[in-house]
């Protein structure tokens, strides 16, 4: 793997999912009240964690990652008080979604409280708050007693990383402790609802369907970025996202892969949308589930796999075009980009 070549490889420390132990959790706790940046498991993918109310350890996030600091965090806390606190007004709305989906793999988007640093929200007046189901997000953060801002722990526009190694290989030295609970459990970001608006608002899709959303509340969808001013710009809306340095082509029709895989010579990875007969020629062939959750829980690890063979492409044959598969879709757009 090229990338990995003469990065020192930052702590890596077991902790069992279940049942996460205390003396590793202090330890990173420690590490955190000391301003420093520990890489943890969520449901979604593997978080980048700083204390979000230390503006300086914050920061360093945005630098460790090289993500631009108009680009929002996500606060994690453990429900709807530590929320609320964060959050200048707390809506009904707001409830009533929290209380459906947390603890889990939704984001609010509310007004930011005063005293909050805007470091985290990137100059906007807002903040994202989400309560993580992993137990030891869950352990890190009871432990600390603050919140935690924590985006993906990759580099900026890169793969998402959904298990400790990922993490490892694109951030190096730049994370003082990673720690390893194996692999997450959705393989995709967090549904993002922005509620400052009217009306409530899908600024990203997730792991949480639009369908689920809709059971609560009437969301619309924001399409392309919120504003082209800084302050509203979304990161998971930028055009290129979760990208593969491997050129990635998104195909249509099935048929058209063993034309493409000729143009290739052969050296192309393919990830197929469920079963099929092969009728071309590549180095490697995987077959994900037609299930869009399952597809989602297998994508990043697939594309960080194929991203380390060394291959002219890969090609993806495009899920369907139902709701069911918008974040999944949407991911594959954008490494495409
Ligand atoms: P991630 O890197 O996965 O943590 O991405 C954070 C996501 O949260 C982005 O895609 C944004 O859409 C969203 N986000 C975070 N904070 C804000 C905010 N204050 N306003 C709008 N979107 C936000
Ligand atoms: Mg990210």
């Amino acid at each position: 793997m090229k990338r990995t070549i003469n990065k020192p490889v930052s702590r890596i420390v077991m902790i069992d999912p279940a049942s996460p132990s205390t003396s590793v959790v202090r330890e990173a706790t420690r590490v955190l009240r000391q301003g420093g940046l520990v890489a943890f498991p969520t449901e979604t993918v593997y978080g980048l964690g700083a204390r979000a109310l230390d503006p300086e350890a914050v920061t360093r996030i945005f630098t460790a990652k090289g993500r631009p600091a108009n680009h929002p965090l996500i606060a994690h806390v453990l429900g709807v008080s530590d929320a609320s606190a964060l959050a200048a007004r707390w809506s009904s709305l707001a409830d009533e979604l929290a209380s459906r989906f947390w603890p889990g793999p939704l984001t609010l988007v509310v007004e930011r409280a005063v005293g909050i640093p805007s470091v985290i929200s990137g100059g906007a007046s807002t903040v994202a708050l989400r309560a993580p189901a992993h137990p030891v997000a869950r352990a890190l953060i009871a432990a600390l007693g603050e919140p935690i801002a924590a985006p993906s722990a990759n580099r900026y526009q890169s793969i998402s990383p959904t298990q400790a190694s990922h993490v490892a290989s694109s951030l190096g030295s730049n994370v003082d402790m990673i720690l390893d609970g194996g692999r997450s459990l959705c393989g995709i970001e967090s549904t993002v609802v922005d509620l400052t608006g009217e009306r409530p608002r899908i600024l990203r899709h997730g792991a949480i369907p639009i369908g689920s959303i809709r059971t609560v509340v009437d969301v619309e969808i924001a399409t392309g970025p919120v504003a082209s001013n800084s302050s509203r710009v979304s990161p998971g809306m930028d055009a290129r996202h979760y990208a593969p340095k491997t050129k990635l082509v998104l195909v249509d029709r099935r048929d058209l892969i063993a034309d493409m895989c000729l143009a290739e010579g052969g050296s192309v990875g393919v990830i197929l949308c469920g079963v099929a007969d092969r009728s071309f020629e590549a180095s490697r062939v995987v077959e994900l589930p037609a299930d869009s959750e399952l597809y989602a829980r297998e994508l990043f690890a697939t594309l960080h796999d194929l991203d380390a063979r060394g291959l002219k492409a890969v090609i993806v044959e495009a899920p369907p075009n139902d709701e069911s598969w918008l974040a999944v879709r949407d991911r594959l757009v954008r490494a495409q980009a």
